[in-house]
């Protein structure tokens, strides 16, 4: 839902992050792109995801998962009425 603020299993602080890693993973994703055409897939090892986690200090293995296991599914939650008030009424 809304990436927790700290991971779960060191309490190192996380929440601050998530908007750095997507920029960062996108951009790498953008830069690949454009390289693709003339590198083989094969030769990168190293995805975006980890290139990103690594310039955000995130080394533990436990920090590293909060972020690339999390949906961020909040927009779409929000689109639903919890509290039962039918509108109009
Ligand atoms: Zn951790």
């Amino acid at each position: 839902m809304i990436i927790p603020v700290r991971c779960f299993t060191c309490g190192k602080v996380i929440g601050n992050k998530w908007n750095q890693y997507l920029d960062l993973v996108l951009a790498s994703y953008d830069k690949k792109g454009a390289e693709k055409d003339e590198k083989d897939a094969e030769e990168d090892e190293i995805t975006a995801e980890a290139e990103a986690l690594d310039a955000l200090g995130l080394v533990r293995y436990c920090c590293r998962r909060m972020l690339m296991t999390h949906v961020d599914l909040i927009e779409k939650l929000l689109n639903y009425n919890t509290l039962g008030e039918s509108e109009g009424s």
